[in-house]
């Protein structure tokens, strides 16, 4: 074989947010790294549009979450979610989010989920990324094929601009090309799943302070209702005048060029407004997993590996959680303490969450099925009443899709190759309640150490482990069992009773990402083989 062009210990492909959001994650661990994307990178139509906690506690990290704030939703625009006939007409219900967007932390995080698009997220991810002295972005670049040899892969690129063909030889590739993945296509990962839940059409377009036009106030999503049943949904952009009117669908796909967009946008607010068309485009609702998320120096990350309905905003915030499992592993495989099962682990942790994340998405949709809805819009009393159960049954069945903490905080790798179970029941999870816990498994809780510094921003580095409460056990056993295996450890003493009482037990080990490794009030017999097990050298 002719020797690469180019060498990289991880080749990143693709740069959505879950590619940049990894790239950021392997530029802060100073990992090398070259990410490619195909595109110029422009951002043209808005998908994404919530960040979870947990993906704003992965902003944090990496330092943009001012960035990420001041491009969101202004602080004083509600997050609130109604569901109408029209912004005109008649209100069903209301569900408020007091816990999202601004500043001000909640109790169980130091940030708050925010409504930014992808429109500006990207380009901030991208920015960040680039001032990484180890990450290298290369625009207008496509994969076009690779081969694992076992040692490395070996990729075929081409540089679109000149031509060119390249060989990039990685020790790693990691592929976050999206939901037409040419890298999973190419291994012929299986997808499980629905493929089309229908094809909904997205209506971009620019009005200013279009909440002027009707008297609901200011409002992050409108469910739109119509005898048909729900028809649309409006979604504030920058909340100040780029909104996108989404159709709900239909089972065949419809080409855009036929919506008649001025009487949607009509039939949305209740009266002809003044708008700018951005733009209108169809795409496929799916339901869909990969069977496996790891092949040989090969990880599938993102919509690559998971496509969900938006319904719950689900997708980039999974392809998050992904990037946090993926980097310290790859960090660890790289320099040399990670055990032979170490990024194995990574389809054993993850696959599960998307499999939860992705069929709590389409449960979400199909919750709003309204039923018959015939006589909604009648002035009558048959119709005030169908309104009033409507709304009644689509607060208690679809709050959870909006305020989802349990999905964005609440996931436990358990059971997990790189976990100590340490005998207690797992706790009960529901998709819309987050309990703090340090369950081996569980994202650690978070705490203020001191104002301004939380319990999770001592993890990321290496592995943590708190001591906790007035007189904790002695952990330098721990300590020289993770140095003799070149483990980074550091030992992190905590005296504060409201923290030691959060986090359940005396010892609590934290991973690079910040879930629990292991727990206990004593230390174990063998060290050893805990810091073997959290460090991947058990098969599943
Ligand atoms: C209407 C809508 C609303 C949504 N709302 C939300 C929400 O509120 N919250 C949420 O979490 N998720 C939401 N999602 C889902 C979210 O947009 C996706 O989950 C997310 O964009 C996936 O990111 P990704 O980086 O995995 O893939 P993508 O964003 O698809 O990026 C993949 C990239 O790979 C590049 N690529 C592909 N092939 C190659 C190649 N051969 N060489 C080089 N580059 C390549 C592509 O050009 C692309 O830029 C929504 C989706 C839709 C459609």
């Amino acid at each position: 074989m002719t020797s690469p062009d180019l060498r990289v210990p991880v080749l990143i492909i693709g740069g959505g947010p879950v590619g940049l959001g990894l790239a950021c994650e392997l530029g802060w661990r100073g990992v090398e790294c070259l990410l490619i994307e195909q595109s110029d990178g422009a951002i043209t139509h808005p998908r994404a549009n919530a960040e979870n906690a947990r993906t704003m506690e992965a902003c944090r990290r990496w330092g943009v979450t001012d960035a990420v704030r001041a491009a969101a939703t202004p602080s004083d625009f509600p997050h609130t979610v109604i569901y109408a006939t029209s912004m005109r007409g008649k209100e069903i219900a209301r569900i408020e989010r007091p816990t999202h967007g601004g500043s001000q932390p909640t109790s169980t995080s130091p940030e708050r989920p925010q409504r930014c698009n992808q429109l500006w997220f990207d380009p901030i991810l991208a920015a960040r990324a680039a001032q990484f002295p180890s990450v290298k972005l290369q625009y207008h670049w496509r994969l076009d094929g690779f081969v694992d040899t076992g040692a490395e892969v070996i990729a075929d690129v081409t540089d679109l601009g000149s031509g060119r063909p390249l060989k990039i030889a990685a020790r790693y590739m990691v592929a976050c090309c999206g939901g037409r993945s040419p890298v999973r296509k190419a291994l012929g990962v299986p997808l499980e799943g629905e493929k089309s839940l229908g094809f909904p059409i997205n209506i971009f377009f620019r009005t200013p302070e279009l909440w002027r036009y009707h008297d609901m106030g200011k409002i992050a999503m409108t469910f739109l209702i119509g005898p048909e049943g729900l028809w649309g949904n409006l979604t504030a952009l920058d909340g100040r005048e780029q909104w996108r009117l989404t159709l709900q669908g239909t089972s065949e796909y419809r080409d855009p060029a036929t919506v008649d967009v001025k009487a949607e946008i009509a039939r949305a607010i209740g009266c002809e407004v003044p708008f700018e068309l951005i733009s209108c485009l169809s795409w496929v609702r799916r339901d869909m997993v990969a069977k496996r998320f790891v092949y040989g120096n090969v990880l599938l990350a993102g919509d690559c590996v998971h496509q969900h309905s938006p319904a719950g905003g689900f997708g980039l915030n999974t392809g998050f959680g992904d990037v946090l499992d993926i980097g310290w592993k790859l960090e660890a495989a790289l320099k040399g303490w990670a055990g032979p099962h170490l990024l194995q682990s990574y389809d054993d942790e993850r696959r599960p969450v998307a499999i939860r994340n992705v069929g709590e998405a389409t449960a979400n949709f199909r919750r709003q099925s309204v039923g018959d809805t015939r006589a909604v819009l009648d002035e009558t009393d048959e119709g005030a009443r169908l309104r009033a159960d409507l709304g009644e049954r689509l607060i208690a069945e679809t709050k959870r899709q909006f305020l989802s903490e349990g999905i964005a905080l609440g996931y436990i790798y358990a059971p997990s190759p790189i976990v100590c179970p340490d005998g207690s029941p797992k706790p009960a999870s529901a998709a819309h309640i987050y309990k703090p816990t340090t369950f081996p498994g569980s994202r650690a809780p978070h705490a203020w150490l001191e104002p301004g510094r939380s319990t999770l921003d001592v993890f990321g580095r290496g592995f943590v482990l708190m001591r906790l409460g007035a007189a904790p056990p002695d952990a330098r056993a721990f300590e020289t069992a993770a140095a003799r295996c070149g483990v980074p450890f550091e030992v992190v003493d905590v005296t504060q009773p409201e923290i030691a009482e959060l986090y359940e037990r005396q010892l609590v080990l934290v991973r690079p990402d910040g879930h629990v490794a292991w727990r206990g009030n004593d230390m174990p017999g063998d060290t050893r083989a805990v810091i073997d097990r959290v460090r991947g050298c058990e098969a599943a």
